[in-house]
């Protein structure tokens, strides 16, 4: 009989580049834990940004692209 345990899921952590911000979250892998993060507003690309840092950094990048056109 094919059992899986269910005790593979555990504490995950991610923590903003920018600022002291943590996510945390009980996942079974990393990738749904950012998924997770992500659904809560975290940027989890090549950084980590909590979503107050993602807000700050489109706008720089917004106002960096209106300054250029
Ligand atoms: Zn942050």
């Amino acid at each position: 009989m094919r059992r899986r345990d269910r005790t593979t899921a555990r504490r995950r952590l991610l923590r903003c580049d920018r600022c002291d911000h943590r996510y945390q979250t009980v996942a079974e892998t990393r990738t749904v834990a950012v998924l997770a993060a992500r659904t809560n507003g975290w940027i989890v690309d090549r950084a980590t940004l909590c979503p107050s840092c993602a807000i700050a950094a489109a706008r720089l990048a917004d106002g960096r692209t209106r300054t250029a056109a």
